[in-house]
């Protein structure tokens, strides 16, 4: 098959590789939708030791497609079913997968190869996230279920709720599901972003109220302002960088959670105000990655229509586009690219 293979940071090749027949509890997918994301941009800059500890491998983790064989054991799917694979499987054993928490699993398996004609999902991959569509459900949208179980996981961690107002900082395709989630949940929407080529196709998809975050003075006193003068109920990082984390912090008001969904470059810190965290009570939240159960609330989001992530594919491309679809990715030009294989 055609795959595109990660060789290390800078080196993508486009490659034939063996197809890999399942074996015990495996499953072997055609993929018919996979789909870009910022992850993959660093990952081919600098590597990804947690995400790929080895290399050469199949390049990508979003997709979607359907069964083409299925190995001994394997329960819930079947040849020619439709199903969205998540990109990691936790071991259920180990301390945090047993408190309910496995996002945070000491063991996480992750699963690369987005990028190829077939995947072979591994057994225990296969066992914990791979969800099986309803066979109406278009490939490209499923194929969303990952990050969007990503974000509602953001979104659960500030229990949002109607009536709120949740501030999203960031405006890549992560901000943007964050914010589509926050709508669903009918919580007034602002979404913080710098003025370019990708926020004015988000300002089309009319996800919220949009606040230009290219004048960082301004942009707490916006918020504090278009909240008359209180905060936002609810403010979440969706970039990654430490200065937003702090306005993040300055814009939430009394009572209000913060969600640091957006991680940030090794070694940086930020700095917080002792007396607003304390007597206004403010709730500092970690959000990292998706649980199985995530996953599949993701999937009912798409398949029931609540969220329509498709807006945000803004460029469709075969196998041999993904390496200038990531540099579209790199460059900002791009919010999601569809690869159809
Ligand atoms: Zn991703
Ligand atoms: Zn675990």
């Amino acid at each position: 098959m055609r795959a595109m293979v990660f060789h290390g940071p800078g080196d993508l090749r486009d490659e034939q590789v063996p197809v890999v027949e399942p074996g015990a509890g495996e499953v072997l997918l055609r993929i018919e939708a996979a789909l870009t994301c910022g992850t993959d941009v660093k990952t081919l800059r600098r590597g990804h030791p947690v995400m790929i500890p080895r290399v050469p491998t199949v390049f990508g983790h979003e997709l979607a497609g359907t069964v083409a064989a299925v190995g001994a054991g394997v329960r819930g799917v079947r040849e020619g079913d439709r199903a969205v694979a998540a990109n990691s499987a936790p071991c259920r054993v180990c301390p945090l997968c047993q408190a309910g928490r496995p996002n945070l699993c000491e063991d996480l398996l992750f699963v690369n190869g987005a990028y190829g004609e077939y995947i072979t999902l591994p057994e225990r991959l296969v066992a914990a996230n791979l969800v099986r569509l309803e066979p109406a459900t278009p490939p490209a949208r499923a194929a969303f279920a990952e990050p969007l179980a990503c974000a509602l996981g953001g979104i659960e961690r500030a229990r949002v709720e109607g009536g709120q107002t949740v501030v999203v900082f960031g405006h890549g395709p992560l901000g943007c599901l964050l914010a589509m989630i926050a709508a669903a949940r009918k919580a007034r929407v602002i979404l913080v972003g710098k003025p370019g080529w990708r926020l004015t196709q988000v300002q089309r998809l009319g996800l919220g109220e949009i606040v230009d975050a290219s004048t960082p003075d301004d942009v707490v006193g916006e918020v504090r302002a278009m909240t008359a003068g209180r905060g936002a109920d609810v403010t979440i990082d969706a970039t990654g960088r430490p200065e937003i984390w702090q306005q993040a912090i300055d814009a939430v008001g009394r009572g209000g959670s913060v969600v640091f969904f957006g991680g940030c470059a090794p070694g940086t810190s930020i700095s917080v105000d002792t007396r607003r965290a304390h007597y206004e009570e403010l709730a500092l939240l970690g959000a990292f990655h998706h649980t199985p159960d995530l996953i599949r609330r993701a999937v009912e989001l798409l398949e029931g229509g609540a969220v329509e992530p498709e807006g945000l594919i803004t460029h469709r491309m075969d196998l041999g586009g993904v390496r200038e679809a990531l540099a579209l990715m790199a460059a900002g030009q791009a919010l999601k690219v569809l690869v159809e294989p």
